[in-house]
Formats: C-alpha cells, structure tokens, sequence
C-alpha cells in the first residue's frame, strides 16, 4: 500500500494499522484521532470538512458513541481513512489536519462498560497450578471444557501513563498466626490482550462465537495489576477481588480488528472436544508478540498465538448464561505465557512464586515489584504487504502505598487523626 505519508520503519502505526484513540492538546477538549506515523489524525474537523455522514461522534471524549455505529460504519470509515492517506490528491487537506503525536495527550480511549478477564493461557493457568497447588493436577476439571473469568472494577480501568498506588489490604501467609493489613509486598503485573466491545446484545440472548466480528470492534494491551498477597488470602471461595481492582492500565490506541487479520492463525487444538457452542469454523488465534520491560530491561516475550481459548469463545462464554453486552466491555485474554520460562507474562511465573529472582539490566534482583519500578508492555503484529502492525504500549509505574489504617492496626479500630493520611511507612 503506496501512501504520500512518509512513515518511519520502525514505526507501530504504518498506515495498515489506522487504530482509534482519544487525545487532546493544551486546554483542547478530548477528542477522537488515529494513529499514523509519528502522528495523530484529527478526525473532527477532517469528517466535517468532508461531510462525513455520523462523523460528529469524532468530536466526542470516548470512541463509545463511534463504537456504537457497528461494523458497517467501522468498515466505511476505515476505507475513507485509507483513501486518505494513500491519494495524493487529499493531501493538503489530511496534512492540516495531522497533529504531531509527541504533542499530545492521550486518554482512556474508551468509557469501560464490564470488564471481564479470563484465564486462558493454558501455559499460566498450569504455571499458577503447579506453583499454588503443587499436590495437585496443574489444571482444575473445568479448565479445559470452558474459558473460566472473573468480573473486574471497571471503574479502575487506566490509561497507560496513569502510576499505581501500591494497594493495601489484609494478608496471610502460612507461617503468620492471624492476618495483617498493609501495602501488599508482592505487588505483579499481568500482559494481557483486551477485547472492545461496540455493538450491545440484547439481555436474554446468548451471543454465538460467530457473531464475534459484529460485536467486537479492536484490541489493546492490558495489564492487570495483581498483588498476590492479597490475592491468596481472599480468594478462596469466591476468587479475584482486592488483589485485583485497584487498577487495571490498557494502552490508549485501540487496534481494529480489520488491521489484524493478516496476524489470524489456528489456535492450538483443543483436546477434549468442546460443546458445540464454543466451536467456530474461522479460526481465531491471533499471532501477537508481546513484550515486557521491567525499568526498561525486557524479561519476557509472551506469544499470544499461544492461547488456548480464542476471543470468540470468550464473547459466547460470556454470554452464554443470556448476559447482555455494553458498547464499552472489555473483556481481557487472561496473563498471556507461552511454554518457555522466558515467555511467562507475570513476575508471579518469572520468579516462580519469589523463589527465583529476576535480574534487571543494573544487576538488581526483583522478585516483585519495587516503588518506582515501571513496567512496559507491548505487542506486534504481522501485517499486510509484510509490514508491522503495533499495539502500541501500556505503561504504569508503581507509587508507594497511601492513606488506609496503621498498618496491622486490629479490625474496627480507627486510626488517630494525626496519623492519617500518610500513615507509617511501609516496612522495608
Ligand atoms: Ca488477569
């Protein structure tokens, strides 16, 4: 694809990739743009001087309203913006229009409806086996008969760039007497592949896997945030609660799904054959690369193609029950760990439980996170004409622990008023 846009090689967004984020300058209101080259497109005032049919919903804070429209206008504005920037002919009018990326200040792309996360590589979901339930077989009896979730917060749902407040909260390890309550001290990340949702169901119909590409609009990276301490004490019956919803960062540039279909491969085969609901016959692997950087070292390289539950699997799963879906769901892949030690997608696998450090470019070692530690993920795809179609990145740094009660202060006794609200320092 010839384009009179100069982009450079290395660059996330060629214009294969066109993917649709939320952006402002200075004082401006937020606003809809695209991703191309070192720039953003903005799409407003371009869909107003061309009179583009629905285009005010580009002068909106959130792609919700544009989410909204489905895939028949998802499609027609995507053929606009190629035209665009591959015919000399509207150049003078896109040139005006480009706003340098570098200038810019991005926002959550979209207002979050549900949020739902799965557990779906099948990689970590036996590392997480073996390391909790070492007595036990890796993978629970349902695993591999349905793509298991938990709902999340999706009010703490962050834009890359936003820093995470070290959560505290109640723990317990084997060896204490009782729990205590402080910043959790095994503060992990999670890389994850997110899923938008545009077009909403109807409450009482379940939505068919092949009905994926009518719903599901693009992709982004998430992490999700974990502190295992927190998380092994409260999780047991009911699952992931406080060790999970203090923050959960996505990337600020949402790839459509049209992008990717250059990178759909067949995901690994699934053995037991599933119940018919869950069986498509398109297949749905996507060949993502991801990466994760640890204060700039990169410590792994998970392969998303991996997957065991593909992305229409999880739309019908979650459905199933006769759920219905939001425009603004996102639905996250589950930690995404490929086979090799150097492809698991959290420091819980990474340092096996802390047993095993991690060492870092300046010969630190980290089993969890530190204050200040920033963590980057970031993924790629194969593109059409051999090009790289970039996820872009999500980005948090860890803020030291805020506020809450004396750390180990016993359940139901208040703090004095002059220790709130930066408490005691953390130990350590
Ligand atoms: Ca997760």
């Amino acid at each position: 694809m010839k384009s009179w846009l100069s982009v450079p090689a290395d660059s996330p967004f060629p214009v294969q990739n066109l993917p649709y984020g939320v952006f402002s300058q200075g004082d401006e209101p937020p606003r809809v743009g695209v991703a191309v080259g070192d720039f953003v497109l903005d799409l407003a005032p371009l869909a107003a001087a061309e009179g583009l049919d629905g285009g005010h919903v580009f002068e909106e804070p959130s792609l919700n309203p544009f989410l909204a429209l489905g895939r028949p206008a998802w499609t027609a504005v995507r053929a606009w913006l190629l035209e665009l920037v591959t015919h000399e002919g509207y150049r003078d009018l896109v040139e005006s229009h480009l706003v340098d990326r570098a200038d810019v200040t991005l926002h959550l792309p979209f207002e979050v409806a549900d949020y739902v996360d799965f557990y779906s590589s099948r990689h970590h979901a036996e590392n997480v086996g073996r390391i909790f339930r070492p007595d036990a077989e890796p993978l629970t009896p349902n695993w591999l008969h349905q793509p298991l979730a938990y709902h999340g917060r999706s009010g703490t749902v962050v834009v890359s760039g936003t820093g995470v407040v070290r959560p505290r909260g109640q723990r317990k390890s084997a060896d204490d007497p009782a729990p205590t309550y402080g910043p959790s001290e095994r503060l992990d990340v999670e890389a994850e592949v997110g899923f938008v949702v545009g077009v909403p169901s109807r409450l009482g119909e379940p939505v068919p896997v092949e009905a994926f590409r009518d719903h599901v609009f693009g992709v982004c990276l998430v992490n999700d945030w974990s502190a295992r301490d927190l998380q092994a004490w409260e999780y047991v019956p009911l699952g992931p609660f406080l060790g999970k919803s203090f923050a959960t960062s996505v990337s600020p540039w949402v790839v459509p799904l049209d992008a990717l279909e250059p990178a759909r491969v067949a995901p690994p085969e699934q053995e037991p054959p599933v119940l018919p609901y869950l069986r498509s016959a398109e297949p749905w692997g996507l060949d993502l690369a991801l990466e994760v950087a640890w204060n700039g070292h990169v410590v792994s390289r998970p392969p998303f193609a991996s997957m065991y539950w593909t992305a229409p699997q999880q739309l019908a799963q979650q459905t199933l029950n006769c759920a219905s879906l939001r425009t603004g769901d996102l639905f996250a892949s589950g930690t995404v760990s490929g086979p090799e030690a150097d492809q698991r997608g959290s420091l819980l696998e990474l340092s096996w439980n802390g047993q095993q450090p991690v060492r870092l470019a300046d010969g630190s070692q980290r089993t969890f996170l530190e204050d200040g530690d920033e963590v980057v993920v970031s993924g790629w795809a194969p593109g059409a004409d051999g090009v790289r179609i970039g996820l872009g990145e999500v980005r948090g740094r860890v803020l030291p622990a805020r506020g809450g009660q004396p750390d180990g202060a016993p359940a139901g006794q208040l703090p004095a008023a002059g220790q709130r609200p930066g408490g005691p320092p953390p130990p350590g």
